[in-house]
């Protein structure tokens, strides 16, 4: 026997626990079903050491609530995973989330019925909710991606991945400790884990560019100041191109003086982290311009390197600054400098396999206690296509998606009605502050089901022609950045045999926000909302 219920969330990480506040809000019945043992999504699954945000903890948090903006202390620039993480569980028991959410719980499969006009949705225990809609706040980044690497399981020592990290302490000390990837949470974890072990080697296969935290402690003055003035703060996030509180430039690098780039770039380098992207208005749109940006951190990591041999290795030159995703990093390249660290670059000689003893490459076998893989992810679609979800005459998701996602305005697909995605692939989402994409999605479905209950209406979808229509902008703007310049997870790279398209919207959170605010104005254009089928 299935349950009834106005809504099934599945997630229950920054997406999923804002869509069951606000759809409780406005007094639907909500079923939050998660595949982990606790709330959080990736601040509950990424507990490897060092991990923390890296957009500002003051935006890189719930706009929804004043008083919780107002109560909650963050204590560093850039907040920690267990303060995240504390943070999430703290929403949970503020707003009383708790009794809807349904821990340990696995969605494996979602149909829809066209009899009923209600999703069947089916968890691993077997037990079914019948959902009149059905949100994915599956999150981006939570299907981990373990590398086919011949003799992987293999391994005689610990082996972990930093996308599942346990719950348990882990202890480095003493051990010979190899880490592959070099993406954010390989070197995020770099310098903690130097520190601590009697040897770290680093497999690198693609060399990124990361610009320094300058993280450091939240005073008071500063905490009430961002407080007095939070309402303004988020709204200019919100109207900003990424989502962050820096004002971006609309200077051209290539109009300056040397000087003045220069002190941009030192000015932005110092204190602006990701936001150091946006300290002129077109490193991201024209190669020469970004050419200078390139260089500009190529010399800052230079400075951070002595050995020329390991600054060889470690200095990104294959693509453009920003157009993989860059790291935020806290003392990530001086690591290198430490007797105890081993930089391995894969290019000279790559993995040939892993072996009971540790990390075999084209030269010799490094020999390891622990091995962590810093592999990341099946980005944006791992978690959606894992889940059998069937929509109209039993079409699969995995089929419209074939040659790679489909959707309007990374909300929802056609032929699968009342199904929405939660900064899905064709919306800013990684291009962005996740949480203001996120909470400006759950405002816009909450939005929708509002305008359905207005005229009784029980289906919203969106046309195939709005589909193809978003699918070619998003496409547009993509083609305008110099993002296609790498290969990367924006565009599938990180998967073997995943379709190649560029899957984040590349306009801008603002000018996604004025699309959405369009949309609405004219009356949910390029939905097609229908009234009971069965009366
Ligand atoms: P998630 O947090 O991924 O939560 C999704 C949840 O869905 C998970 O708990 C998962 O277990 C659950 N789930 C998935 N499939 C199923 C299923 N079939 N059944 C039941 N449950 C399921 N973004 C930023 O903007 N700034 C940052 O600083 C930043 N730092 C990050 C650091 C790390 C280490 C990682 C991995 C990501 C980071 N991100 C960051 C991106 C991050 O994904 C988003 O910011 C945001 O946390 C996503 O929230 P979410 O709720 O949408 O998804
Ligand atoms: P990632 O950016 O995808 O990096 C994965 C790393 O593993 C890359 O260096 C990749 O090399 C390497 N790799 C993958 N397969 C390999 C193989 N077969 N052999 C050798 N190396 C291999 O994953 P991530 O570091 O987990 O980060 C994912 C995203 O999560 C980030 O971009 C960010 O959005 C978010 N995140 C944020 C933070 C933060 O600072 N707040 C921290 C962690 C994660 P190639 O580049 O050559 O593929």
């Amino acid at each position: 026997m299935s349950r009834e219920i106005d809504v099934v969330v599945v997630g229950a990480g920054f997406a999923g626990l804002r869509a069951l506040y606000t759809f409780r809000q406005s007094g639907r019945s909500v079923r939050v079903l998660e595949a982990s043992s606790g709330v959080g999504g990736v601040w509950n699954w990424n507990r490897y050491p060092g991990a923390r945000c890296d957009v500002e903890s003051f935006d890189y948090s719930y706009s929804f609530s004043e008083e919780l903006q107002q109560e909650w202390r963050w204590s560093e620039r850039y907040a920690t995973q267990p303060e995240i993480l504390a943070y999430l569980n703290h929403v949970a028991d503020r707003f009383d989330l708790r009794p809807d959410i349904d821990l340990n719980t696995r969605v494996v499969s979602a149909h829809w019925r066209e009899s009923d006009e209600r999703w069947l949705i089916t968890t691993d225990a077997g037990d079914q909710w019948n959902a009149k809609f059905l949100v994915m706040a599956t999150g981006q980044l939570s299907t981990t991606k373990r590398p086919p690497i011949p003799g992987a399981d293999s391994f005689a020592g610990e082996t972990y991945h930093t996308g599942e990290w346990p719950h348990e302490p882990v202890e480095f000390e003493g051990k010979r400790v190899g880490i592959i990837g070099t993406g954010s949470s390989g070197m995020q974890m770099t310098p903690v884990v130097a520190k601590l072990a009697q040897h770290l080697t680093v497999f690198q296969r693609t060399p990124n560019y990361s610009v320094p935290a300058s993280n450091g402690p939240v005073s008071d003055a500063e905490d009430a100041e961002v407080k007095k003035t939070y309402s303004q703060r988020r709204e200019f996030a919100r109207n900003s191109p990424s989502g962050l509180n820096f004002p971006a430039s609309r200077i051209s690098v290539l109009d300056v003086s040397d000087e003045e780039r220069e002190s941009t770039f030192e000015k932005a380098w110092q204190r602006w982290g990701f936001g150091f992207v946006l300290c002129f208005k077109d490193l991201i749109l024209d190669l020469e311009a970004n050419r200078y940006a390139s260089e500009f951190i190529r010399n800052k990591i230079a400075q951070q390197i002595d050995d020329p041999e390991t600054l060889r290795k470690i200095n990104p030159a294959d693509f453009p600054f920003g157009t993989k995703r860059p790291s935020v990093d806290s003392d990530y390249y001086p690591t290198f400098n430490r007797d105890n660290v081993t930089l391995v670059d894969l290019r000279d000689t790559p993995i040939v396999s892993i072996t009971p003893n540790g990390v075999m490459c084209s030269d010799h076998e490094y020999p390891l206690d622990m091995l962590v893989f810093a592999t990341g992810f099946d980005v944006f679609t791992g978690s959606l296509l894992r889940i059998d979800i069937q929509g109209r005459e039993g079409i699969t998701l995995k089929e419209k998606w074939s040659a790679g996602p489909r959707t309007y305005l990374g909300l929802m697909v056609s032929d699968f009605p009342n199904l929405f995605m939660i900064a899905g692939p064709g919306s800013p989402s990684l291009l962005s502050n996740v949480v203001v994409s996120t909470e400006e999605h759950v405002d816009m479905i909450d939005g929708i089901l509002k305008r359905l209950d207005h005229e009784g209406a029980t289906q919203i979808v969106p046309t195939e022609a709005a589909v193809g229509e978003w699918v070619a902008h998003v496409n547009e703007r993509a083609e305008a950045t110099l993002y296609p310049l790498a290969a990367s997870y924006y565009n599938g790279s990180e998967i073997e045999g995943k379709p190649k398209v560029f899957m984040p919207y590349a306009g801008g959170v603002r000018g996604y926000r004025r699309i959405l605010q369009k949309v609405i104005a004219q009356d949910y254009d390029g939905f097609t909302i229908s009234t009971p089928v069965h009366r």
